[in-house]
């Protein structure tokens, strides 16, 4: 069975100036563990997918279905990550991550080790104690993530988390986030409208056509060599290829 199950699914905004159609007949599957990218024009309904799934929206037709079932909402922790971090000034980096844990009355010894080791596994136990501002935009992003995945979210959706970081930062992020989410055994689905991130971190790449969108392709990445970390696949043979692929397939019917 899928972990993640998406049936003929359609959504419309409806507000006083009127409807607003943002996705049309979206059908896919995810696999446990798999890392999913999301790419499309812009505006073209890449977040309205992502409050679907999590469930913030609900669809005007079709099913979503997590682990078989359609009632997942109550029952299931989604981790959401975005663009802005959302870090606390007013509480140490600390306190930042574990402000899930609190609001969800889950903070006690076990999930403070995890934390604590995550934090050190990920170069960010010396900073426990600092303001998040005292962090590079790399380390607060690494933070988001830590502060997700301390609820032990059975998928993540990430929207662009790494649109607001310079290119060098987001290099060393998306490596960062890649290896965080292997070696936590995540399943992921990330929206990014960067080809070149979709290409050197998924195992699959949903292209979506201008709104209201649809599914224009599914592309299934596979490098070779075992166990690239996304810097290094930018330097693969089939890098360019898919790249290529994925600019053509979005190009072509613009
Ligand atoms: P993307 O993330 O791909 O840029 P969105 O999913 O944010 O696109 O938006 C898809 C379309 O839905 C856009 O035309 C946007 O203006 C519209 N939209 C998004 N949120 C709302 C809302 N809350 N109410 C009305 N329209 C919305
Ligand atoms: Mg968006």
């Amino acid at each position: 069975m899928p972990l993640l199950e998406l049936d003929h699914v359609s959504y419309s905004y409806h507000s006083k100036s009127g409807e607003t159609y943002a996705l049309s007949d979206i059908s896919f599957q995810v696999e446990k563990g798999e890392f999913i990218a999301v790419t499309g024009p812009s505006g073209c309904g890449k977040s309205t997918l992502l409050s679907l799934i999590s469930g913030l929206i609900a669809p005007n037709e079709g099913t979503i279905r997590l682990n078989g079932s359609s009632r997942y909402r109550e029952t299931t922790n989604i981790g959401y990550m975005l663009q802005k971090d959302h870090l606390f000034e007013w509480r140490s980096v600390y306190r930042n991550v574990v402000l899930g844990l609190e609001i969800q009355h889950r903070l006690n010894e076990e999930t403070d080790k995890h934390v604590r080791e995550m934090l050190e596994t990920y170069g960010l136990s010396r900073f426990a104690d600092a303001r998040p501002s005292e962090l590079s935009g790399g380390m607060r992003q690494r933070a988001a993530l830590i502060r997700t995945l301390a609820l032990d979210p059975e998928l993540l959706l990430l929207d662009e988390p790494f649109s607001a970081l310079d290119f060098q930062t987001r290099l060393s992020v998306c490596d960062d986030v890649a290896s965080i989410l292997e070696k936590e055994k995540k399943t992921a689905l990330l929206v990014t409208h960067d080809l070149s991130e979709a290409v050197s971190m998924a195992d699959r790449v949903l292209v979506l056509s201008s709104r209201p969108a649809r599914l224009r392709r599914i592309l299934d990445i596979r490098y070779d060599k075992p166990k690239m970390t996304p810097l290094e696949k930018r330097s693969a043979p089939e890098f360019q290829k898919y790249f290529n692929l994925l600019w053509k397939e979005l190009n072509a019917h613009e």
